[in-house]
């Protein structure tokens, strides 16, 4: 076991530290770890998947929260994806560039380039789901990175970045499926579902503020509305990507909830 890993760092090693390699393959590279292609076992699988999502939750901001507090924060230091470690997976290498005959032609003159390369000498460097989380954050082509398609839960590539792309599909026939009709209305089923627990969620903050506090707004509908667009998602839900984008909730949703009885509306204390 320990030999088939070792094999496969060494395999690694040398597909990152080439210099050639475009960063498309290195994105490549981590969708097909993404997608279980057999460089991460499933534990470990799952820890790169949280990661991208913690990256996903930020809306691919660093600065933004969560990812701001558990990975560039220094409070975060001693967890798995935290920036020292991600730091610690690498190491640099002054390499020289190869002598091959074609590269003569794109170059007159060969020399010396610093490459990242794997530090198998600290934990985090032998820890491939830090090695790969490192690989995307710094590839600049991952804004591309887009996943899990709707449809078969796969990684992909994005081609082209259209601004709002409709469905997250990695392939015109998982488009096609996902626009089925039977699976619209899965969809809307699914979304309705997080919409109330994310409305539920906030209730309870509305019960804990104070009557200074709430006056603020101009009712709890109100709240809800404000604080499901200027709060990130609380980390306790998990919302998948349609349904986070049928966020905010609005006052309309929230009454017809409550007029399905779906909701139970606050009840608003007595002023004494
Ligand atoms: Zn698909």
């Amino acid at each position: 076991m320990k030999r088939v890993l070792n094999n496969r760092l060494r395999e690694f090693k040398l597909a990152s530290t080439r210099w050639f390699d475009s960063d498309l393959a290195k994105l490549r590279q981590v969708v097909d770890a993404l997608n279980g292609g057999g460089w991460l076992d499933n534990k470990d699988r799952a820890a790169l998947v949280s990661f991208v999502d913690l990256w996903d939750r930020s809306e691919r901001n660093i600065w933004k929260s969560p990812f701001v507090d558990e990975v560039v924060s220094s409070e975060a230091l001693g967890k798995r994806f935290s920036l020292a470690n991600l730091q610690r997976a690498w190491s640099w290498k002054l390499l020289p560039l190869p002598n091959e005959k074609s590269l003569r032609i794109i170059m007159n003159a060969t020399g010396f380039e610093w490459i990242p390369e794997q530090n198998e000498t600290t934990p985090a460097g032998t820890d491939l789901a830090v090695v790969f989380a490192g690989v995307l954050i710094t590839n600049p082509l991952r804004i591309r990175l887009s996943g899990p398609c709707e449809r078969c839960g796969r990684w992909f590539i994005k081609k082209q970045l259209r601004r709002e792309p409709k469905t997250n599909t990695c392939s015109r026939q998982c488009r096609d499926a996902v626009r089925s009709p039977k699976r619209n209305k899965e969809v809307r089923a699914h979304q309705k579902r997080h919409k109330l627990e994310l409305a539920c969620y906030w209730m309870e903050k509305w019960k804990e503020l104070s009557e200074r506090e709430k006056r603020k707004y101009t009712d709890w509908k109100d709240f809800v509305e404000t604080k499901t667009e200027t709060e990130p998602i609380p980390l306790s839900l998990s919302l998948s990507k349609q349904s986070r984008d049928a966020l905010p909730l609005s006052k309309k949703f929230l009454t017809r909830a409550v007029n399905d009885k779906k909701l139970k509306p606050p009840r608003e204390g007595k002023t004494k």
